[in-house]
């Protein structure tokens, strides 16, 4: 019988490994090709990020991908000097929520940034980016 093969890919994506097994895998893959994906629903039309392999609304699974592109507005950002454990050699960082209209997507701001320039309502895209560990995830930069 042959082994079944663990779908881990989510181990490259942040910091400190998020839980290795999800049926959004492919996530991975369009950030290492440096696209931030969610997900959108076939049926509704309802759009998730983070990406969601089911939909709230039609309790379906009729899924497919579209890229977080564009820039969306800023609506709130906070400097972070404490961290999780695993995140302390990143610090300090901004996290940042920006509305992009049909969703919202959460995450920290690139520090190319200065935290001075930082003004709600601003225009900010969202990047992949790899760590200096290796990692994947993203942050949001100028457009
Ligand atoms: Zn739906």
């Amino acid at each position: 019988m042959a082994k079944k093969e663990v779908d881990d890919r989510f181990k490259k994506f942040g910091t400190v490994s998020f839980t290795a097994i999800t049926k959004t895998n492919d996530f991975i893959d369009y950030l290492e090709k440096g696209k931030v994906m969610g997900t959108k629903c076939k049926d509704c039309g309802a759009v998730y990020f983070p990406p969601r392999s089911d939909c709230f609304k039609c309790l379906d699974s009729n899924m497919e991908w579209f890229e977080v592109s564009g820039a969306g507005k800023l609506l709130s950002f906070s400097e972070l000097k404490y961290g999780p454990v695993g995140f302390e050699n990143d610090l300090p960082y901004t996290i940042a929520l920006v509305d992009y209209g049909d969703y919202k997507v959460f995450g920290r701001i690139s520090k190319d940034i200065p935290y001075e320039e930082l003004k709600v309502g601003m225009g900010l895209k969202a990047e992949s980016n790899t760590l200096p560990n290796g990692q994947l995830n993203y942050v949001f930069t100028t457009p």
